[in-house]
């Protein structure tokens, strides 16, 4: 069976709603879902819209995001609250099998929740909004690192050859904007005027960025 995305919102929120548990502590003051207006908290709301980016999955990238979180650390966030069965198979280092079993969704959900840290609310608000109600979502951004090309905040680390999913620069320390970066294969300065004519550090890797990814991320202030 398929619905419409503003159904499946509507549905997700319908969800949440019956969830007062994870609404935000002021809804004993009824502000949390009042009139054409709801407060969420930024956990729920981040699992709210892993759950509904879990439905919009392919098998391809279901298959692909597994192998990507296939991990066997007791100690891994979120890895205690999944289910036994599937604890078991990580713990033996099997391979997922059929990417489309229900079993995986669990860890698809935490590598889909993954995605949206550093995110900000506001990214989150306009996501859950529905045609009759705004959505507000409320809590501490988690804290990131400025990209030296696009100053986006969007890297989860600094100088550590993380991937800027805004720009797509490989931060590998440099800061001099003319020193030539070996990863990107040209100066800083060359990237920021790439990303600022074409939207990314190359014309290739423009099909990599995030197309939202300059209203998902904060902007450093210079
Ligand atoms: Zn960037």
């Amino acid at each position: 069976m398929s619905f419409g995305y503003v159904t499946l919102k509507t549905r997700l929120l319908q969800f949440f709603i019956a969830k007062t548990s994870i609404l935000v502590p002021a809804m004993a003051d009824k502000r949390a879902c009042a009139e054409l207006r709801c407060f969420m908290n930024r956990d729920a709301a981040i699992g709210l819209l892993a759950r509904r980016d879990l439905t919009r999955l392919s098998t391809e990238q279901r298959a692909s995001l597994l192998l990507d979180w296939w991990f066997s650390d007791p100690d891994a966030p979120g890895y205690a609250g999944l289910p036994d069965p599937l604890k078991s198979m990580l713990a033996h280092s099997v391979e997922p099998d059929d990417p489309t079993r229900t079993l995986y969704d669990p860890l698809l959900q935490l590598a889909l929740e993954y995605n949206y840290m550093g995110v900000v609310n506001t990214y989150l608000s306009m996501q859950l909004a529905l045609p009759d109600r705004d959505v507000t979502v409320e809590g501490d951004v988690d804290e990131m690192v400025v990209c030296p090309c696009c100053r986006y905040l969007s890297l989860q680390t600094s100088a550590n050859d993380e991937i800027c999913r805004v720009c797509f620069w490989e931060d590998d320390g440099t800061t001099e904007l003319s020193s030539r970066s070996g990863p990107n294969h040209q100066t800083l300065r060359q990237a920021q005027e790439n990303f600022q004519r074409i939207g990314a550090v190359t014309e290739a890797s423009r099909r990599y960025v995030l197309p939202d990814g300059k209203q998902r991320y904060g902007l450093a202030i210079p």
